[in-house]
């Protein structure tokens, strides 16, 4: 049984910020404007805005910084456009609102790229680009046809790669051709959450590890919110905790848990390579990913030494050992050079689908709220995270085309996506007779 370090690669050097505040009763403040739950980039990016902005903040977080799936990610950021594409989403909701959700995917970018530049944020940002490879000459007329339909979309932009250039891009049999998108590009996620927490503290925020928030309840002058430190009293509350909304505190804020479906993520990262081998494997450096069913993202790391690969994981209970040799197969279909290599982390964490593939954000009886990202959230978070501080502020422009689709859920459905692992096998089994 191959031995992994059960963390993720992305913590290796960096170091965690020092959280002064000690999780004992007498620290917990009595009230603040604002009680955030969950210390994620959703959690922090708008604790940021709401400090700046004069209000007092306190953030809870029911595991450690890192933990969850912001600092454990992949580490890719881009668009983010919308899973259903714009055919998809015209048979939906008609083809000017298709274009208003797709057009919020380049404003996220667009932002998101700014954000880190006026922050002045280190987190190893690459703006690379992103290869999606296809494995046959159908599928990559489709996604020509798709991406050309974007191209009225204010900064998209992409290049077609046939199959005799694909070397150029990824040193791999597998692909007939694909498109490279230009707006994308990776980070390391633990820094970049690393420094949204140092920011957070430096302006006065008050961030509580490892401190699950129970009930929340309507009371004179606010919302009354329940930790094991105590109680505490919030003029607003912001439900930040996505993937983790169930599992923390499973009898509470049923209304999120009923509409997000928790999955698995998982990522391994190889030894050390030679610098020819990762040059030959990703020779742009790009960020990664394929016409597979079964989502998978890979790339280099950003010292360009290590292959990162991420995809859904098979062990909801986040067991390296279990998720780790599963990716390293699903790796090796893609780099076969790769078998002998060996896996040095294995990690994984939990992404929130939504039943309409959308991101929400808005307020639901008195809880703040964003969420739903669909397992493409680094850009995301932080740029809906600034629409909604807007929105608890009451400032112009928090207005997103999010903002009026219905957040729907199904009958019977309470929080466990339990229909999904035959779904994923399928998908599984589809891939293989698809050769992917
Ligand atoms: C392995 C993996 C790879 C991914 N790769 C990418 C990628 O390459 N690009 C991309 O865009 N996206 C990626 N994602 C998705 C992305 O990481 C998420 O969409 C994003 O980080 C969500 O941020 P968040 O702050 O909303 O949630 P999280 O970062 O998950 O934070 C939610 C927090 O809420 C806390 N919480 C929950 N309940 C409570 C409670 N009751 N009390 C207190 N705290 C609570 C949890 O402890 C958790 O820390 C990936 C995710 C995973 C797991």
């Amino acid at each position: 049984m191959p031995e992994y370090k059960n963390k993720p690669y992305w913590q290796v050097g960096v170091s965690k910020p020092h959280i002064p505040i000690q999780n004992l009763p007498q620290n917990l403040p009595k009230s603040v404007d604002v009680v955030i739950i969950g210390a994620g980039f959703t959690g922090l990016a708008t604790a940021l805005h709401l400090l700046r902005a004069g209000q007092t903040v306190a953030l809870f977080d029911a595991m450690s910084i890192g933990d969850g799936a912001s600092g454990r990610n992949g580490g890719m950021v881009g668009p983010s456009l919308h899973k259903l594409g714009l055919d998809g989403l015209t048979r939906k909701y008609g083809a000017e609102k298709a274009m208003a959700i797709l057009q919020e995917g380049m404003n996220a970018i667009s932002y998101f790229k700014n954000f880190i530049e006026k922050e002045n944020i280190n987190c190893d940002l690459q703006m690379t680009g992103r290869f999606r490879g296809v494995n046959n000459k159908k599928a990559l007329e489709t996604v020509i046809r798709d991406s050309e339909n974007l191209m009225t979309l204010d900064g998209f932009r992409f290049d077609v790669i046939e199959r005799g250039d694909v070397p150029s891009e990824i040193g791999s049999d597998l692909y007939h051709g694909g498109v490279v998108y230009h707006q994308d590009g990776g980070l390391n996620p633990f820094k970049l959450q690393c420094e949204l927490v140092r920011k957070v503290l430096s302006l006065g925020g008050v961030l509580f590890e490892n401190t699950p928030v129970g009930t929340t309840q309507k009371k004179p002058g606010g919302i009354q919110v329940e930790t094991p430190e105590g109680t505490i009293l919030a003029k607003n509350v912001v439900v930040a905790s996505n993937g983790y909304t169930k599992r923390f505190a499973p009898g509470t804020r049923r209304y999120f848990s009923k509409r997000l479906l928790p999955l698995t993520s998982a990522m391994i990262a190889t030894e050390e390579l030679p610098k020819e081998t990762i040059d030959r494997l990703f020779p742009n450096k790009r960020m990664h990913g394929g016409n597979h069913r079964l989502v998978q993202y890979y790339r280099a790391s950003p010292d360009h030494k290590r292959v990162l690969f991420g995809a859904r994981g098979t062990d909801a209970r986040d067991r390296a050992s279990i998720n780790g040799p599963v990716l390293k197969m699903h790796l090796c279909k893609i780099f076969p050079e790769l078998e002998k290599v060996k896996v040095d982390y294995s990690w994984s964490g939990k992404v929130a689908y939504t039943f309409d593939h959308a991101p929400h954000l808005g307020e639901h009886d008195g809880l703040y709220f964003a969420m739903g990202y669909c397992g493409s959230g680094v850009t995301r978070t932080i740029y809906l995270a600034q629409k909604l501080a807007k929105r608890i502020l009451g400032e112009d422009g928090y207005e997103t085309a999010f903002d009026d689709l219905p957040f729907e859920t199904k009958p019977f459905y309470s929080g466990t996506p339990w229909f999904m692992p035959p779904l994923l096998k399928w998908h599984s089994f589809l891939d293989q007779i698809e050769g992917n």
